[in-house]
C-alpha cells in the first residue's frame, strides 16, 4: 500500500467528520440562530449521526427527537465476525444513553407508525404524536418478502435466516453454522444490486469460511450470487477464495433467487438447477424501511427515495429528508454505514442552515471507506470520495481519489478496528 494510501485511510479512520465538516463554507457563523423542531426516524448510522450533528452544530438551539424501537444501537458492520465466532453481540452494541446525557437528544423508544406530511406530524406506534418542522427519515431496509413466496411467513422467515439486519438473527445463524455437520454446505444467497453494503456478503462467506477451515474442515461455502459477478473487490475476495479458502469456498454468480422450499431447505433459481443446503442463509431484495412509503417519498422503482444531493430533502415532499440505505443512491455511491454518516452530516448542516435562514453548503463532499475482514485479523478495503457536480446536480466520484487495497493485511484489520471504534463514537458518544 502507498504512503498516500495509508495516510487517506489513517485520516478517514479516526477523522470521519472531517471532510464534511471542514468543507462547509460560514462553518465560523454556522448554527447562530437556528432554532424550531427535528423530527428523525431511525437511530442507525444515518439517523443518531444526523442527531448528534444538529445538536451540535445549533449550539443546542434546535430540538432534535430520534424515534427507535431498539433499546440500544448494533452494528452491522463488524457482524459477519459474530458469525465467524471471533466476536460476539457485545461487540457491536452501543448504548444511545450519550446521546441524550451529552447532547440533548431525546431518544423516543417506538415506532414511526405514520407521516402525516401537510400537518408535519409523526404520528407512533404507542400513540403519541410528534410535531416536525422538519423530518429526517433515516430507516434503513426492508425486505421484499413477495419476490420469493415460499419466504412470505413469519414461521420460513424464522427458519431461512438473513442476518441482515445486525441483532437476534445474527445470534440465531451463528448457531445454526456451529449445529451444522462437518460436511455439511451453508449456502449464502446474494440479491442482484442495489442492496445493504455491496462487500458485506463476500466477507460473509469468508468469515463462515474462517470458523469452517478451524472447526469443521470438510464444511462447504457455496456462494450463489444474483449478479453476474462479484459486486465489490472482486479480484482481492477471489484470491481469499482460491488460497486462504481452497477447497472450501466456491462462488457461483447468475444465481437468482426465485423461491426457497423451506422444509426440503432447496433453493429455486430463475435459471439454474434447484440447490439443497444445510445451511441456507438468504440476504432478501430490498427497499427502503416502510415508513418511507407512509411519507410518501419513495419516488424511485417503488423502491427508493430520490434526494437533492446538497440537502438530502426528498424531491417529492418538502420539509422530509431521507438519509442511508433508503435513498436512490448517485453514480459510484455504496449503501454503506460510513455513506450513510456522510449523508447524515452533510443533511445536518443543511437543516441548521435553513433552520438559521441561511443557505445550505453549495459545495458538499463526501467519503467512503468500507473494509472486509477476510479473517478474524486481516482485511482489504476500498474508499472513495464524492463530489457535488454543479452541472449534473448530482454528487459523483472524484477521479483519482480512493482505490482498493493491493493485498490483505493483519495492518488494514487494525485499521479496521479502528474505523468501527471511531464510527460508534463519531455517531454515539
Ligand atoms: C453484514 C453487514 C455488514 C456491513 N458492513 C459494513 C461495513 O463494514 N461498513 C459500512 O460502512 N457499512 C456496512 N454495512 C452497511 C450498513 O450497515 C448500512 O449501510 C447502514 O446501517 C445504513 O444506515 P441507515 O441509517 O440507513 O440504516 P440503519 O443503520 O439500519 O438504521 C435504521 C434504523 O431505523 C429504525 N427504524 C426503521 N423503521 C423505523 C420506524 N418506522 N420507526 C422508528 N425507527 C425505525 C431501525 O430500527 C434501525 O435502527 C453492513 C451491513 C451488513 C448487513
Amino acid at each position: 500500500m502507498s504512503t498516500q494510501r495509508r495516510e487517506f485511510l489513517k485520516t478517514s479512520a479516526a477523522g470521519l467528520g472531517t471532510v464534511a465538516a471542514l468543507t462547509l463554507p460560514g462553518c465560523a457563523t454556522m448554527g447562530g440562530g437556528a432554532s424550531g423542531k427535528v423530527v428523525i426516524v431511525g437511530g442507525g448510522y444515518g439517523g443518531a449521526t444526523a442527531a448528534k450533528y444538529i445538536r451540535m452544530w445549533s449550539n443546542g438551539g434546535i430540538d432534535v427527537a430520534v424515534i427507535e424501537p431498539n433499546p440500544e444501537f448494533i452494528s452491522c458492520p463488524m457482524s459477519n465476525l459474530v458469525l465467524g465466532g471471533s466476536k460476539d453481540l457485545a461487540f457491536l452494541t452501543v448504548s444511545y444513553d450519550n446521546l441524550s446525557r451529552r447532547h440533548g437528544v431525546k431518544v423516543v423508544r417506538d415506532t414511526a407508525a405514520a407521516i402525516d406530511t401537510e400537518k408535519r406530524i409523526v404520528k407512533l406506534a404507542g400513540g403519541n404524536e410528534l410535531p416536525y418542522d422538519r423530518l429526517i427519515l433515516s430507516p434503513g431496509i426492508d425486505f421484499m418478502w413477495d419476490k420469493v413466496p415460499g419466504l412470505d411467513n413469519a414461521d420460513a422467515q424464522s427458519r431461512v435466516l438473513h442476518a441482515w439486519k445486525a441483532g437476534p438473527q445474527t445470534v440465531a445463524l451463528r448457531k445454526q453454522l456451529e449445529a451444522m455437520p462437518d460436511g455439511g454446505v451453508y449456502v449464502l444467497s446474494i440479491p442482484v444490486a442495489p442492496y445493504r453494503c455491496p462487500p458485506g456478503p463476500y466477507e460473509r462467506a469468508c468469515q463462515v469460511a474462517w470458523y469452517f477451515k478451524r472447526v469443521k474442515p470438510k464444511a462447504k461455502v457455496l456462494i450463489l450470487d444474483g449478479n453476474g459477478d462479484v459486486t465489490s473487490k472482486g479480484p482481492l475476495f477471489k484470491k481469499a477464495w482460491a488460497e486462504e479458502y481452497k477447497g472450501i469456498v466456491e462462488y457461483r454468480g447468475n444465481y437468482v433467487l426465485t423461491d426457497v422450499y423451506v422444509a426440503a431447505k432447496t433453493a429455486k433459481f430463475e435459471v439454474q438447477y434447484e440447490v439443497k443446503a444445510d445451511v441456507m442463509n438468504f440476504v432478501p431484495p430490498q427497499r427502503a424501511g416502510a415508513i418511507a412509503r407512509s411519507a410518501g417519498v419513495v419516488t424511485a422503482n417503488d423502491r427508493w427515495c430520490d434526494v437533492d444531493f446538497l440537502t438530502f430533502e426528498s424531491v417529492k415532499v418538502r420539509n422530509v429528508h431521507v438519509l442511508g440505505d433508503a435513498i436512490q443512491i448517485a453514480a459510484g455511491m455504496p449503501k454503506s454505514g460510513h455513506m450513510a454518516n456522510q449523508h447524515a452530516k452533510v443533511c445536518a448542516a443543511a437543516v441548521v442552515a435553513l433552520l438559521a435562514g441561511q443557505p445550505p453548503n453549495p459545495t458538499p463532499v463526501l467519503n467512503n471507506t468500507c473494509y472486509s475482514m477476510i479473517t478474524d485479523k486481516d482485511s482489504i478495503h476500498v474508499c472513495s470520495v464524492h463530489q457535488w457536480d454543479k452541472d449534473k446536480k448530482t454528487v459523483l466520484p472524484v477521479p483519482g481519489a480512493g482505490g482498493v487495497s493491493t493485498a490483505m493485511s493483519e495492518l488494514e484489520g487494525n485499521y479496521a478496528f479502528a474505523w468501527a471504534k471511531n464510527i460508534w463514537a463519531d455517531t454515539l458518544a
